[in-house]
């Protein structure tokens, strides 16, 4: 299916500034390049926003709306290539498709990214142009924290549109950061993990190895640390690995050493694409789980995880819960009734019943783990 492709109104727009012309080409381009993109998959919408006033450019995209409203992130980046920020916005509303149908949310997949300039500068003005346009979809997109967006940001955007997730909450209820919610599904999945892949009921002695200490890991680690896990951490912050690990009574090494660090479990919680040829092959590990996003580097890699016989927790699996703490700030205050911590808790909980199903089909199939996770949720956003 061709998408719909919007444009922000161009009534107001100075259409003969000769620098316009140009951006509107370079859009033109990128979108027919990626219609034939293989990080294109069937996306309901992709709407360019671009308000030169107030500094914007933006790219939303809804890859299905068939569980409900596209919920995901806004990413703020400056990209060097504009083509990078259309891959994301493509690759990132499917991977929310995914995570918000494996959820069990009511929530569709979408995603916005935001073109900041080399300074990323963010004004209130760029945050009022984007939120509006974002109200311009009547809710069809519902937009949450990401990289370089803050919690203040969105409380911002919250002034222009209703359709935002994640705004503070009242003690008790479920909303504001998603890093404790998410840290918490992370050591649910690690603990299930340990349970499928070693046979432990108890997290007791277990060797986990985490990659980057801030709201996820660092969240995850004092879990696992509380549970008796043993720990091996490290960030490229290392003031800040040896901080935590004076705290927890864990070890550190240096960043370029924890993934090869020899473990039961490996968990990610730093950066996406680390799972590659080289580094699958350097794993010490009897299991990867952790939080980060998009962790393989490409799809056909979950396979050499299977190959060399490495439980894996499928990212999107395990690391939805922040999306569950926020969307339910959203659906609650639609709805009228918010939803509270316990409850957030309460579905974040399901997630070790998730991967085990995965985990369970992987082993009667003979697919990977990955590959499974993708067939379950395309079969529940009505693709399968
Ligand atoms: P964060 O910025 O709080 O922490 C990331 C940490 O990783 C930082 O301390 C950083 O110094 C460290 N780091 C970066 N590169 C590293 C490297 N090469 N080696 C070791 N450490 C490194 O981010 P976060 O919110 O904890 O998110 C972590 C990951 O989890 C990201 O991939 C994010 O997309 C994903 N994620 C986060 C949430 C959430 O609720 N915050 C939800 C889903 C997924």
């Amino acid at each position: 299916m061709v998408p719909e492709v919007a444009g922000s109104d161009p009534v107001d727009r100075p259409i003969f500034q000769p620098f316009l012309l140009y951006l509107e080409a370079l859009w033109g381009i990128c979108m027919a390049a990626f219609w034939t993109e293989a990080d294109f998959d069937d996306h309901e919408l992709v709407h360019f926003v671009h308000e030169p006033e107030a500094g914007l450019t933006a790219i939303i995209a809804l890859h299905s709306t068939h569980l409900g409203p596209g919920g995901g992130g806004t990413r703020f980046w400056h990209y060097a290539q504009p083509e990078a920020a259309m891959r994301d916005a493509l690759r990132l509303s499917r991977g929310m498709s995914y995570k918000n149908a494996m959820a069990g949310l009511p929530m569709g997949g979408g995603k916005a990214v935001i073109l900041a300039d080399p300074q990323r500068r963010k004004t209130p003005e760029l945050l009022a142009a984007f939120a509006k346009a974002i109200d311009g979809l009547d809710g069809r997109y519902v937009t949450a924290q990401d990289v370089g967006m803050s919690e203040a940001d969105i409380v911002s955007i919250s002034r222009n549109t209703q359709h935002v997730a994640g705004l503070p909450a009242a003690e008790g209820l479920a909303g504001g950061d998603p890093g404790p919610y998410t840290a918490y599904g992370v050591y649910l999945g690690i603990k299930a993990a340990v349970q499928q892949g070693l046979g432990k009921e108890s997290l007791s002695g277990v060797h986990v190895a985490v990659q980057g200490t801030g709201s996820v890991g660092g969240g995850a680690a004092r879990l696992l640390a509380r549970d008796g896990a043993k720990l091996t951490i490290a960030d490229i912050d290392a003031a800040k690995a040896e901080a935590l690990a004076n705290k927890l009574s864990a070890s550190t090494v240096p960043a370029d050493a924890i993934l090869a660090t020899p473990c039961d479990v490996f968990s990610p919680n730093a950066l996406g694409a680390i799972l590659h040829p080289e580094s699958i092959a350097a794993l010490d590990c009897a299991i990867v789980a952790g939080g980060a996003n998009n962790q393989l580097a490409r799809s056909e890699h979950g396979v050499m995880l299977a190959d060399r016989g490495i439980l894996y927790a499928p990212d999107y699996v395990i690391n939805a819960g922040g999306i569950i703490g926020v969307a339910l700030e959203y659906l609650g205050r639609r709805g009228g009734t918010p939803y509270t911590k316990e409850e957030a808790n309460g579905r974040i909980e399901q997630i070790p019943g998730r991967l085990a199903a995965i985990w369970e089909e992987s082993a009667a199939s003979g697919l990977p783990a990955d590959v499974v996770a993708d067939r379950m949720a395309q079969k529940l956003i009505g693709r399968g």
